[in-house]
């Protein structure tokens, strides 16, 4: 019971190891995904994870809560201060365990079983959270209990075309818009949403999951001044641990036809909704490292981490723009790129396997207009985890030319193995083309190697 891990079960140690070399090796492109520092790191592997506290903070079903207690007010109290909320107007549960049950929560409070939602379409560049069906079936839990009907994308412009939103909510009457991106490379209208959502009376919540750190360190509009409702995750441009939040409105709402006030009535049913509708106890542990990823939030050093993660980001997309590469929406606000790979013959899928080939991490995505999610035509590249290793607009230049040359093999292995993916791989492990493989993966090795994770000193 007491030896360490690699004492214990020197085969998982191994295979953490092994992952954390991976991370450490390779260029990390996944939007979503970034390097915690080792205070997180500490939280996440401390006592508090031994807790129970179901309920709220001096309201728990279970004794010994006194540190407890104190632990998740500092994550509400940081939390607030981080998006510069006061807490008349805003309150925030901290108890989600992710972004999506924080979602679910939202709904599971607010809206009825079978209520109306509109979020974006997931190939459009929305979340499985917001309401994902195809024609054939309901694929998100949130389609099967709600009736859902997305808004799209403009086909020519590539940007949400809010006057359809408009028309389409007016005859579909939501109870609630979702306003939220995973793959849009954007800054969303948050004023219209809310124009929209108060014509039809339904509740506006913004689901800042993939931009929170931005908007935290006031590089992008923030969502709050014109949402009911706001989520969040703490794990991507936050650079906080897996863990979700949802911040609701208090106070005045709007006034009624008479002029008589309507106030908010929400907290009651969010924190209900959250526990014990939907969790058991809190994640301790996970609401510590929150609270402390919340203070480094507030430092000038998150400030410019963000503005550099956007700089980055620009920088990536003008790169890739000069070796003809085209950009989805020809640019980007934000932290990543979505490129569209159509033109280079190949498909996302093959262009996220050969760029895993060379140690760069990214994912193929579904365009606006992709027939099917298996064979989606675009790659998404974030800048969150390379610009967290201290990588600047010089080396997003490196950067696009390893990709750029990644991709250029993959069309030469295509050529030879024609479009089927199972030979694609294949023809990759050719004698022809091992070698070329195999040195651009150290090159990008060397390149990334030069970019330590100091997080990655201490623990495993
Ligand atoms: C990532 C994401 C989520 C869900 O987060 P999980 O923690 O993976 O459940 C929800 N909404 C949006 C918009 C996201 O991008």
């Amino acid at each position: 019971m007491t030896s360490p891990l690699n004492q214990s079960d020197p085969e998982l140690f191994d295979l953490i190891s092994r992952e954390k070399r991976r991370q450490r090796r390779g260029l990390q492109m996944i939007a979503s995904e970034n390097y915690i520092a080792v205070a997180m790191l500490q939280c996440l592997g401390s006592c508090l994870t031994n807790k129970y506290s179901e309920g709220l903070p001096g309201q728990r079903y279970y004794g010994g809560n006194e540190f407890i207690d104190k632990i998740e007010r500092l994550c509400q109290d940081r939390a607030l201060k981080a998006f510069n909320l006061n807490s008349y107007e805003w309150g925030v549960n901290v108890q989600p365990y992710s972004g999506s049950p924080a979602n679910l929560a939202v709904y599971t409070a607010l809206l009825r079983p079978h209520d109306r939602i509109m979020g974006l379409d997931l190939p459009d560049g929305g979340h499985l959270s917001h309401g994902f069906m195809t024609s054939s079936k309901r694929i998100s839990a949130t389609s099967i209990f709600f009736e859902s009907m997305p808004y799209k994308v403009d086909l020519k412009t590539e940007l949400i075309d809010y006057d359809k939103l408009a028309e389409s909510a007016r005859l579909f009457k939501p109870k609630m818009i979702i306003a939220g991106i995973s793959c849009y490379s954007r800054c969303l209208n948050y004023s219209r949403f809310h124009e929209i959502a108060d014509e039809n009376d339904a509740f506006l919540l913004s689901d800042m999951a993939h931009v929170s750190g931005l908007v935290a360190a006031g590089v992008i509009p923030s969502p709050f001044p014109f949402s009911d409702v706001v989520t969040t995750t703490t794990h991507k441009t936050l650079r906080g641990p897996r863990a979700g939040l949802i911040f609701y409105r208090r106070g005045f709402r709007k006034a009624d036809k008479n002029g008589q006030p309507i106030m908010y009535d929400i907290e009651d049913k969010i924190n209900a909704a959250v526990f014990p509708g939907l969790q058991g106890g809190p994640h301790n542990h996970q609401i510590a490292a929150v609270a402390t990823a919340l203070l480094q939030a507030k430092t000038p050093e998150f400030k410019r981490y963000a503005q550099q993660i956007v700089l980055n980001a620009k920088a990536l997309s003008s790169a890739l723009q000069r070796k003809g590469y085209r950009i989805v929406t020809n640019g980007t606000d934000v932290h990543m790129v979505v490129v569209d790979i159509r033109p280079t013959g190949l498909n996302g899928g093959k262009a996220e396997h050969i760029l895993e080939q060379i140690n760069i991490a990214c994912n193929k995505n579904t365009l606006p207009g992709d027939r099917s999610a298996l064979n989606p035509s675009g790659l998404r590249l974030g800048t969150p985890a390379l610009t967290t290793r201290g990588m600047n607009e010089t080396d997003m230049e490196v950067v696009a030319d390893f990709i750029d040359r990644g991709i250029k093999l993959a069309v030469r292995v295509l050529k030879v193995s024609g479009t089927k993916m199972f030979e694609f791989k294949k023809v990759i492990f050719a004698k022809e083309f091992v070698p070329e493989v195999r040195s651009l993966k150290r090159e990008v090795e060397n390149f990334a190697d030069r970019f330590p994770v100091p997080e990655f000193q201490d623990g495993i």
